[in-house]
């Protein structure tokens, strides 16, 4: 994997893996959080030593995959070449992280070497666990299961929900954290769209089968949501997670949650699973991580100024961090000025006080509901609504459908991850 060139194109500058052993600031993942850190830090310092350990030579912004399960855009809308997102002047090391030894200041990589830093910013995302569902692996793609949790399945799921004809269909979101938390409810609200279009929705029964105890946590958006659930006959099932699929008998098994709750086999025609997820190995096998508790596994950072309460040096960012919110990209644009000010901060020798930079737990959660709807939700810690803008966001609005279609992925490509917004 390793080269030993300098990649240019066009006006980038990217060192690929020229072989330093040590860098001022290590980030390990060039996804959305990776990659807008590394930019606003550039920005803020220009010439600032940054390595960004990426084994991925894709880049992908994930929230069209929900469009893109609906067959509204083409999967390859979503992606881009790495090199194309890396700011100019940081070292792209082309691997995976393996190991972090905080105490060592040091990060393995899949090839064995060893790169020191000063200053670390841990931004792997998250692992989806396809195991973690028995038959989904072998299965998802196949016979009725699909997922839009993975670019090559998600238009998989398009084509499905465009040639069903009928019958059960089941929408799921399991019991762990998961990426935007919305996503396993916003397909659902496109294929009930699609299938009155298209003439199936009358020989269709839908059901939302979730580990939660509501179908989304934040009020306000809770009651309207709720109204949709009725007004457009949709079934629920709480407290119960899948845990098994039998493909022969197009059956799916769903654990209960509550102590006294029973567990359900339902029959399905279609299946759209949100599979479980958890913290990628090398951070919850670490010392980076919660050693227990509901957030074990995930990496441990104060939630306001995303620092490692262990290591100053240490900082989180995006899915892989235990916050109290929801892990979104909007969450990571909030998130990113705050890791890159205070890590700054902590580099000229202050500490973080009272004038540290404070994350609140912004997080937003475009639910489209229907082909040109959506409801935009934005909360940040405790639930709080934190709108932003001045009329009831609450309620289904066009506009916003056409903010999430249109104007979001320019904002992403263009102003995100170079550090401008
Ligand atoms: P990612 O962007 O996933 O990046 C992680 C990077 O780390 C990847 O490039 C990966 O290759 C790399 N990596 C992994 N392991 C290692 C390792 N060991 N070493 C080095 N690198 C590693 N967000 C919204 O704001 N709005 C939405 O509407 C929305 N909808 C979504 C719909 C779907 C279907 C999905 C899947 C996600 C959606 N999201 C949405 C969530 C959003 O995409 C994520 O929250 C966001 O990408 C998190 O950024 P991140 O940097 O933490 O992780």
């Amino acid at each position: 994997m390793e080269t030993t060139r300098t990649e240019i194109t066009g006006e980038s500058h990217v060192g690929i893996g020229v072989g330093r052993t040590h860098h001022e600031v290590v980030i390990i993942g060039g996804g959305t959080g990776g990659i807008t850190v590394a930019s606003q830090l550039l920005r803020a310092r220009e010439g600032m030593d940054i390595a960004v350990i990426e084994p991925s030579t894709e880049h992908y912004y994930q929230p069209l995959w929900t469009l893109v399960g609906g067959g509204i855009y083409p999967k390859e809308r979503s992606r881009r070449s790495e090199i194309s997102v890396m700011p100019d002047g940081v070292e792209w090391i082309r691997e995976r992280a393996t190991h972090v030894d905080p105490d060592r200041q040091i990060v393995e990589t899949g090839s064995g070497r060893k790169v020191g830093y000063d200053f670390l910013v841990v931004a792997p995302g998250l692992t989806i666990d396809w195991g973690g569902v028995k038959g989904l692996k072998e299965t998802v793609g196949r016979n009725g299961v699909c997922s839009i949790y993975d670019y090559e399945q998600a238009e998989v799921v398009s084509q499905m929900l465009h040639e069903f004809e009928g019958g059960e269909a089941y929408f799921t979101s399991p019991a762990t954290p998961i990426k935007c938390g919305g996503a396993p409810q916003k397909i659902m609200w496109l294929a009930d769209d699609l299938w009155r279009r298209r003439k199936v929705r009358d020989r269709t029964e839908i059901t939302f089968a979730t580990a939660g105890t509501v179908i989304f946590g934040v009020p306000g958006f809770k009651e309207a949501l709720e109204e949709l659930v009725e007004e457009r006959e949709i079934h629920t099932l709480f407290e119960h997670h899948l845990v098994e699929i039998r493909p022969e008998q197009r059956e799916a098994v769903f654990a209960p949650l509550a102590p006294d709750g029973e567990t359900e086999v339902r029959s399905y025609d279609l299946l759209h699973v949100t599979p479980p997820m958890k913290a990628p190995d090398f951070v919850s096998g670490s010392t980076l991580a919660h050693a227990e508790g509901e957030s074990k596994g995930w990496m441990n950072v104060d939630i306001h100024t995303l620092q490692h309460p262990d290591y100053p040096n240490v900082f989180g960012v995006g899915d892989v961090a235990a916050l109290p919110t929801a892990k979104t990209g909007a969450a990571v644009r909030k998130q990113a000025p705050v890791v890159a000010g205070n890590l700054l901060r902590v580099a000229d020798g202050g500490t973080l006080g009272d004038d540290a930079s404070r994350y609140d737990g912004y997080s937003s959660c475009p639910i489209v509901t229907g082909y040109g709807r959506l409801i935009l939700a934005e909360f940040g810690y405790d639930n709080e609504p934190m709108p932003t803008f001045p009329f009831d966001q609450t309620k289904e609005r066009r506009s916003m459908y056409i903010l999430k279609k249109y104007g979001l992925p320019p904002l992403y490509w263009n102003l995100m991850l170079k550090g401008r917004a």
